[in-house]
């Protein structure tokens, strides 16, 4: 069986989990290693599956925990190059053994599963999204998007599941007196975060080429609501023919709490 879901998604924290037969595999660790533990233990998910963790890049959101994971629980990171440099005081004493250096467009295996890195369009210094190949499966994610590139959407395409970005809604942005001019820029930019309506376009592309589930993903707390993010998205996928709920199921990752468990049997 494959299980996937998200413990966290947002900008105060991240964190996924796949799990199948052989063992887990944690996406991001930007919560405290406590919260961590306590999330998984909510979707009964025993810390001592985990046998590795993956980052798609430095920002805190992302690394917050994952040096204390990985001593607790005596576990590899895997990064790229440039994400190891940047999350290097964020992560602390982690040994030789545990450092594994990834490359975009570059394939490796974990027990029961191919896992292809892709570059992404984001502020970072060497950002990546994972795609995940498991025998007869295929999962993938993808936030912290400044866009849905050509190449984002090549190495997601034909994911039965996608944890898509839906960051937030333009207008909100842009009309939040508590944000700096310099951070709206930033995340309208092309290496910022993708909006709803982004993420309706992409997640359309996505159901045309066969995704069945999507999970929109990594909320702003202030300049987006679930419901909204999950109205965008879902008058995109109805526009195109496809019954939500039917042909393809659409749910929206809590940030602070885990999100709906897919499992594949
Ligand atoms: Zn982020
Ligand atoms: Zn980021």
């Amino acid at each position: 069986m494959i299980t996937f879901c998200t413990l966290f998604s947002g900008s105060s924290g991240n964190a996924s989990v796949l799990l199948t037969d052989e063992g887990a595999v944690l996406v991001d660790c930007g919560m405290s290693g406590k919260q961590i533990f306590q999330a998984l233990e909510a979707v009964r998910i025993s810390p001592a599956d985990i046998k590795a963790l993956l980052i798609t890049h430095e920002h805190s959101d992302h690394v917050k925990g994952a040096g204390i994971l990985s001593r607790k629980l005596d576990i590899p990171i895997y990064a790229t190059e440039g994400t190891w440099a940047g999350m290097e005081a964020a992560v602390g004493s982690v040994p030789g053994s545990h450092r594994v250096m990834i490359t975009p467009g570059e394939s490796f295996f974990l027990p029961g599963m191919e896992i292809a890195p892709f570059s992404i369009p984001h502020d970072a210094n060497e950002p990546v999204g994972y795609r995940f190949y498991l025998p007869g499966h295929s999962v993938a994610i993808a936030t912290d998007l400044g866009y849905f590139s050509d190449a984002v959407r090549d190495a997601v395409t034909g994911a039965e599941l996608v944890l898509l970005e839906s960051n937030h809604d333009p207008d909100m942005l842009k009309e939040n007196p508590r944000y700096p001019q310099r951070l709206k820029s930033r995340i309208l930019g092309r290496k910022g975060h993708l909006s709803n309506q982004m993420g309706a376009e992409a997640a359309a592309q996505l159901v045309r080429t066969g995704t069945q589930h999507i999970l929109l993903g990594h909320l702003s707390p202030e300049n987006n609501t679930p419901e909204m993010a999950y109205a965008s998205t879902h008058f995109a996928l109805t526009q195109m023919g496809a019954r939500v709920g039917r042909d393809v199921s659409l749910f929206v990752a809590g940030r602070l709490n885990p999100s709906y468990l897919y499992t594949i049997p």
